[in-house]
Order: structure tokens, then sequence, then C-alpha cells
């Protein structure tokens, strides 16, 4: 079942809190919502499962122009960031909630809890209490109770933001997998962790100010941002102030530097910022070619798949943050306090609000 929002608005009194948004999410995907807190990300979600009305715009489920259904008729299941489990009923017995509701006979109500908990390997916990629960387990715990009844759609709000980073990186895995099971199932997440939006999703929506910055798959976001705000809102990035002159990028007041940038927009004469991410610096002991700067070493941290060097290029008065390789860490021999020549290979302009 695809989900399409076309031209959504909607305001909460004075504010626009959608502005004008459009999203296709295609049948069978896992669709992110990403942004900064109050983008949108919640109302839209809300939109969508019916429990916002918006002032102008559609949602279409298919082709099925459903605005004006309310959430009930929508049948679509929720999971929100505090778990919501029913604390005086079991395990057993919070699964098989909407298959009440819904009036499903015994023997299938029976069959179909004992297949969701294995779906995610709690079947001894059937006779227990959420209190009996860790964190994680109650999540998994409140997905397949969303799930139990069949919905078409999954709606989840900051599924795994109460968990700690080892739980949220074991259920994201396992929420990847689950949902490539369950073939039928279109499933929209919020969450303003863009690593966890790319590990997750098949496509990403970047939301800012109510509205769609950037829509497109993982890595088409993360190679091709299509403006500054979604360079910078995915973070990890060094942001280096720049003179444009005659489609040169000059780092710095002197102008010294030139950098290897690729310009995107008009990009007349004048002072911007150019970004370049982390890899995308190399260090060397001699300098290679015209476009390096000196930088001190103030930290290392080798601890990790990638080593990261940061450096204090003092002629600039700029922090940069560098990521090598642990192969090149240790061919170098680097040490603190020790000057070293940085090269960028590649950087990024954008007009001010340029938008490709
Ligand atoms: P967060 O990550 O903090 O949850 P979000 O991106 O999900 O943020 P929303 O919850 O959609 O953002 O809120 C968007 C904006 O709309 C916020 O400024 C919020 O204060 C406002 N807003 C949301 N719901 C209401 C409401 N019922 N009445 C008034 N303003 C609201």
């Amino acid at each position: 079942m695809s989900i399409t929002a076309q031209n959504v608005t909607k305001r909460f009194g004075a504010f626009t809190a959608l502005d004008n948004v459009s999203v296709d999410c295609p049948a069978g995907e896992l669709v992110a919502l990403l942004g900064p807190s109050g983008s949108g990300k919640t109302t839209l979600l809300r939109v969508i499962a019916g429990l916002e009305v918006p002032d102008s715009g559609t949602v279409h489920f298919r082709d099925d122009d459903i605005t004006s259904h309310s959430a009930r008729d929508r049948n679509v299941g929720f999971v929100f960031q505090h778990y919501a489990l029913f604390r005086h009923m079991t395990v057993f017995e919070n699964v098989a909630f909407g298959l009440r509701v819904r009036k499903w006979p015994e023997p299938k109500i029976r069959e179909r809890v004992k297949e969701m908990l294995h779906l995610v390997r709690l079947e001894e916990k059937a006779e227990q209490y959420p209190a009996n629960l860790s964190g994680g387990q109650k999540q998994r715990i409140a997905l397949v109770r969303a799930l139990a009844p069949e919905p078409k759609v999954m709606l989840l709000d900051e599924p795994f933001g109460a968990l700690d980073a080892k739980v949220r990186a074991e259920l994201r895995d396992w929420l990847r997998r689950l949902h490539g099971e369950l073939k039928h199932v279109t499933s929209i997440f919020v969450t303003h962790d863009q690593e966890e939006a790319f590990e997750v999703a098949d496509r990403v929506v970047v939301l800012n100010k109510g509205k769609v910055e950037q829509y497109g798959t993982p890595i088409t976001v993360f190679e091709h941002p299509k403006n500054e705000f979604v360079m910078d809102f995915l973070g990890n990035v060094n942001k280096l102030p720049v003179r444009v002159e005659g489609g040169r990028a000059l780092l710095g007041e002197t102008g010294t530097v030139e950098l290897p940038a690729k310009l995107f927009g008009a990009n007349e004469n004048g002072r911007t910022d150019a970004y370049i991410r982390p890899h995308e610096l190399d260090i060397s002991r001699t300098a290679e070619g015209g476009n390096c700067l000196l930088g001190k070493i103030v930290h290392i941290n080798p601890a990790g798949s990638v080593v990261k060097v940061r450096l204090l290029a003092e002629d600039f008065g700029l922090m940069i943050n560098v990521d090598i390789t642990p192969d090149r860490y240790r061919a170098l021999a680097l040490k603190q306090n020790e000057t070293v020549f940085v090269t960028p290979k590649t950087a990024r302009i954008f007009e001010p609000d340029y938008t490709i």
C-alpha cells in the first residue's frame, strides 16, 4: 500500500507547522522523516495517521483519498517513543488487545499472538508483565502489538528514542530485518538521528521548518545533499569560511589556499562557507600541491575503524577534523602537538538559499 501526502499544509493558529509538503512512500518501503526538533515530523505523521486534519492538501493510501477518513478507519499500526504497553496486562494480552477489539475468534488470537511473539523471539515472556521486561524488549512488544492486526501501514514516532545506544543499534538492525520479512507493510518512522535514518530507511525525507528540503535514498541524500541546510544537518562536516572570486574558492582573508571546490548555484563573488567532510581531507608530512594548509594536531582518537584527528590551522584560526585510515595513521606516526600538512580533496559550496 503506497502512501502519498500531497501539498499538505497544517497551521496551529498563526504558526505553520507544515507548509505545502508532498511525500510519496512506495508500497512496502520504510521511509524516515528526518529533521531537527520542531521541523514538523510528528505533525506530518499525525496527518497521515488521521490524528490531525490538514488545512489543505490530501493523503492517499494507494489510489484512495483518505483525507477525510477517521484514524480508526485507516487501519494503521502505531509505535510511539514510550512503550505505552498496558501495565496491568501480560505480554500475551498486550499483543492480543487489538485483535480482541476487532473481535477475532479466540483460536485465531492465540495463533497470531504466538506468531508475533516468535517474530521478536520473546515467546517465553508471554505470561510476564511489562514491568519485567527490559526497555528493548518492551519496544519489541509494542511493535508486534501494532503489527498483530495486520495493518498495511505502520507509523513509528521516535520508536527507539528512549533507549540507550547499544539497544537502539540492535533494534534498528532488527526493525530492518523485520520489515524485509513483512513485505506488505509500508512504514514511516520519525527520527532526528541521521545515522538511524540512513541505516534503517529505504528513503529519507529531510524536513526543516515545515518544508521538505530533500527526499531521496540515503545514498543520494548523503552523496548529493541539495543545499546548505541538508549538508549541515547531516553533521560531521567542516565548515570553512571562503571568498569566491571568478569561480575560485579561496580560504581565509589572504586567499593563499585555493580549495578544489564544487560550486552549486550562481556563486557570485563574495564570502560564504565551504563544506568538507572529515574523510575528504588528507594529512601528509610534506606539502602535496599548492592547496594545502598547515595544521597543528590538538587531538587524536585512534579508537575506531577510522582515526579521528583534530587540528588547529593557526594561519586561519580554524579547527579542522580529519578522518584517516588506521594504516595511514600508523604510516605517518602522528603525534599530538605536531604540525602537518592538510590537503582538501574536495569541497562543496552552496549559494545561500540555493537548492538543486
Ligand atoms: P520533535 O522532534 O521535537 O518532536 P517535530 O519535528 O516532530 O519535533 P512537530 O511535533 O511536528 O515537530 O511540531 C512542529 C511545530 O508545530 C512545533 O513548533 C510545535 O510546537 C508545533 N505544534 C505541534 N503540535 C501543535 C499543537 N497541537 N498546537 C500548537 N502547536 C503545535
